[in-house]
């Protein structure tokens, strides 16, 4: 095991894009059981080999750089995902509303019947059935 930490001093290694790379390469790779294309085991393997390249390579600022250039869409689509969980998770117990005047959301717990919200951004208030 000791070669391999030598090899790797000055290397990359993996990041979050490496890791996001071998996901859509998986779903590459079970798509083209599927399908039987070969664009896809192509593209799966090209991407591996991206993956591979990333990893071991020495130009450490360029692949932190690609990796912020990632992030910077991941994470507005991964704060979104979550969101849309964290309500899957909730709707047994909350409603979910959207203010008519200015599209803030928010949510009111469920079971309390007619009740009148007031909207946390834009104070106006509504009529809610809960
Ligand atoms: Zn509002």
């Amino acid at each position: 095991m000791n070669w391999i930490r030598k090899f790797m001093i000055g290397r990359y290694g993996t990041d979050q894009l490496s890791i996001a790379l071998l996901a859509v390469s998986m779903i590459f790779s079970i798509l083209f059981r599927i399908f039987y294309s070969s664009l896809l085991n192509i593209l799966s393997i090209v991407l591996l080999i991206t993956i591979f390249y990333r990893m071991f390579s020495k130009n450490i600022g360029k692949r932190y750089q690609e990796n912020n250039k990632f992030l910077k869409y991941w994470y507005p689509i991964k704060n979104k995902l979550n969101k849309k969980m964290q309500k899957m998770k909730n709707r047994k117990d909350y409603r979910y509303y959207e203010c008519s005047g200015c599209k803030q959301q928010f949510r009111v717990p469920k079971g309390k019947g007619k009740i009148i919200v007031t909207c946390p951004k834009c104070k106006k208030t509504m009529v809610k059935n809960t």
